[in-house]
């Protein structure tokens, strides 16, 4: 999982005896220790994900995890709904630092509450946990949960969501559901951003959709811009429908 980048090991250093013998036995030594703590993680991530996850049923609240890379407009599409989607929404914001998205989304109207991950790469069920009594979405809302913006390990944690909505953008390439195709296999919702930029960058829409497909048949498309308005009423519809099931 995250043993390349390191965000899985950071709250396992304790564990990691570092020495500098190289030889063969303690490398595969060191390799079964990580899937091991690999493995761990995960577990452990699971079981606080079905705790979130019974937080949400006891109190009719419909979680909603935004997963993407950095820059596809997740912010800015937060505004929108929170003003204009008739919803009660909640938004709890992640990234690595600053609290610059939680501002926005409450000058948008919204209750929100910022979680900084620091070197990790992505929110996990107990950051989840940990800001709900802060947060505490009202009955009936819609929590938006803003992962970090990154399509690798975002898709292995589990937060107790109802749904994850992966939001991709034409400036991005047509070829990310290929090149991603966990995040696309466990999305419930692609919307494609930014279609007001369409005359300005070689992306084939036809051509994303069919690969987004491919990854994950059934999965719905919408194409929007959420600067412009373009596609918006039909993720509201999306929200309503997701909200009333
Ligand atoms: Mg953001």
């Amino acid at each position: 999982m995250c043993a390349t980048c390191g965000c899985g090991e950071a709250r396992h250093d304790h564990e990691h005896q570092h020495t500098h013998d190289h030889d063969h036995a303690h490398e595969h030594h060191h390799d079964v220790h990580r899937v091991r703590v690999e493995r761990e993680v995960l577990e452990k991530n699971q079981r606080v994900a079905e705790r979130n996850r019974g937080y949400f049923a006891g109190r009719g609240v419909l979680a909603l995890n935004l997963v993407s890379s950095p820059g596809s407009g997740k912010t800015t599409l937060l505004e929108r709904t929170v003003r204009d989607a008739g919803i009660q929404a909640a938004v709890l914001e992640g990234d690595q630092a600053t609290d610059l998205d939680a501002q926005r989304v409450r000058g948008a109207g919204a209750r929100a509450v910022q979680v900084n991950t620091g070197t990790g790469c992505h929110l996990d069920a107990e950051m989840i946990a940990r800001a709900l009594p802060e947060l505490r979405p009202e009955r009936g809302s819609v929590l938006f949960i803003e992962n970090v913006g990154n399509l690798v390990c975002p898709a292995l944690f589990d937060l107790g969501e109802h749904a994850k909505v992966l939001v991709a953008s034409v400036t991005e390439g047509d070829d990310k559901p290929l090149k991603y195709p966990h995040m696309f296999r466990g999305a419930a919702l692609v919307l494609v951003n930014k279609i007001d930029l369409l005359p300005y960058v070689p992306f084939d829409v036809a051509h994303f959709d069919t690969k987004a497909r491919e990854m994950n048949p059934g999965v719905e498309v919408i194409h929007l811009s959420a600067l412009r308005g373009d596609g918006l009423a039909e993720w509201y519809a999306w929200l309503r429908r997701a909200t009333s099931a």
